[in-house]
């Protein structure tokens, strides 16, 4: 099997630790787990473990951006934002389903309980919440640049107190 990500030719048969059995490329250290592998061993694990809260703790992860072709089809490799922050992006192949993972993306992915949760992260409703987020936070820059930081926490303040109000509705229609 030829990596995906530097197309070395080697890749030798591994078991991830708390994980599936794999392949790993000997040159660049990433790995390729084949959709059906991934699912067996969901399948023994038989529980999802509850995701591990985000510390600021980011690791160090090379990221690789390069076009991939699925090294058992032959079919594109799409790629996935992780988010629940975690900046780095997986891929998985629109043919097979199989899953590459750059270098440390495993150990990454294992620390915050989100390495049975593969398959949840290519799904449209997991991006779907991302790119919300992502919407939400970019709508919140906009308005602290607007309004400055002073007025901006002030606003906040008082949406918090609007929000948890039991006459929220006559304080909205006053300030209307
Ligand atoms: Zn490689
Ligand atoms: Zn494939």
């Amino acid at each position: 099997m030829k990596c995906p990500s530097c197309k070395a030719k080697r890749m030798s048969a591994v078991e991830l630790p708390e994980g599936p059995k794999a392949f790993q490329c000997g040159k660049c250290g990433g790995h390729w787990i084949p959709y059906s592998a991934y699912l067996m061993w969901l399948q023994e694990k038989g529980s999802i473990e509850a995701e591990v809260p985000y510390t600021e703790l980011e690791p160090d992860i090379q990221d690789s951006t390069a076009a991939k072709i699925c090294p058992e089809c032959g079919k594109f490799l799409m790629r996935f934002k992780v988010g629940h922050g975690l900046n780095f992006f997986i891929e998985s192949c629109s043919g097979c389903g199989g899953v590459w993972l750059d270098e440390h993306e495993w150990g990454a992915l294992r620390n915050r309980n989100l390495h049975d949760e593969l398959h949840r992260v290519f799904s449209t409703s997991w991006q779907k919440q991302l790119r919300d987020e992502d919407r939400e936070q970019r709508i919140e820059e906009a308005y602290l640049k607007r309004l400055g930081k002073e007025d901006y926490q002030r606003l906040r303040d008082i949406h918090a107190w609007i929000q948890e109000h039991p006459k929220r509705n006559d304080i909205l229609t006053y300030l209307q």
